[in-house]
């Protein structure tokens, strides 16, 4: 989940008035006085904000002790394998500022941060531009789920790693959801798969030429289609010419339009896409194609779009 970048600007105000987000901006002000068991179990340390900084990253979180080094290694390796996916870089620049990743300690303090939208997730990101450069990055996590770092960060980050390479445009929201849901793990994509299949079956899928030119997210009942045919058109689109060329298409679809954008980099229209597309998806599965989508070997094993 991805919230608005226009939000941003309201989040900063609110920050002036909510406690937990005041915290985040200072966290040495807030020492509630809240006890946590020592590691060992045998006598309580006081619970207090914490901030650890590493390259590319500021963790904030709640409790006895700080979040430990391993952790924030494992943020910074993240972000590096999705660079490297993504967009080819061996060296990703220096996110200056630094992501902002607050570790909430409370369900409600989290869904006070990112609001009712949230309430089904485990983690938010927000993204804010300003003069053609990013002036804000942060991740609100549901720290109460102790499985965020290998169940919800990669989607968040991806979100934050094609931030940077689309700085001037907001990413249109298919190919943001359906980019960052590639970064979850096996079970959640496999859950948008069996939501996106129940849709095609009663015919409530959407059109793509309906999809490619959504603004925004659609209405709440339609997220589960939205997320699993995102998600399933761009595994599609990589699986025929891989990541770098999928980034091309989104730069050239932003200055050119979907239809032509297609056309220049896999040789069909939106028809023929959705045609292909739909077939390869009620085809009998082919475990291999979707086991290694993100690899490019795996591209072999399917038809290419423009044959
Ligand atoms: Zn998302």
């Amino acid at each position: 989940m991805i919230r608005f970048a226009a939000l941003a600007r309201l989040w900063l105000v609110l920050a002036l008035a909510i406690p937990g987000a005041v915290g985040m901006l200072a966290p040495s002000r807030f020492h509630a006085g809240a006890l946590a068991a020592s590691p060992d179990g045998t006598r309580c340390e006081p619970a207090s904000w914490h901030v650890v900084e590493t390259a590319n990253f500021r963790i904030l979180s709640y409790g006895a002790a700080p979040v430990s080094p391993q952790t924030a290694a494992a943020c910074e390796r993240q972000r590096d394998r999705l660079a490297r996916q993504w967009l080819g870089d061996v060296d990703a620049e220096t996110w200056s500022p630094k992501c902002h990743v607050v570790l909430h300690p409370t369900d409600e303090s989290y869904l006070r941060e990112v609001g009712n939208g949230g309430r089904a997730t485990i983690a938010s990101s927000l993204v804010d531009r300003k003069d053609g450069r990013i002036c804000l990055r942060r991740i609100d996590v549901r720290a109460t789920r102790s499985d965020w770092l290998t169940t919800a960060l990669g989607h968040e980050l991806a979100h934050m790693v094609l931030a940077e390479r689309f700085v001037d445009q907001a990413l249109p929201r298919w190919v943001d959801e359906g980019m960052a849901i590639l970064a979850d793990p096996r079970d959640r994509r496999e859950r948008h798969q069996r939501a996106l299949k129940r849709a095609v079956a009663r015919g409530t899928q959407f059109r793509l030429v309906e999809l490619l030119a959504l603004a925004d997210y659609p209405p709440a009942d339609r997220w589960g289609t939205f997320y699993g045919q995102s998600a399933s058109l761009v595994e599609y689109l990589v699986e025929q010419q891989g990541q770098g060329r999928f980034v091309e298409f989104v730069e050239l679809a932003a200055a050119h339009g979907c239809e032509d954008a297609l056309r220049r980099v896999y040789g069909v229209g939106i028809g023929e896409l959705e045609r292909r597309w739909h077939r390869r998806l009620t085809a009998p599965s082919d475990p291999t194609a979707t086991a290694n989508s993100l690899n490019p070997r795996a591209r072999s094993s399917v038809s290419p779009l423009a044959s």
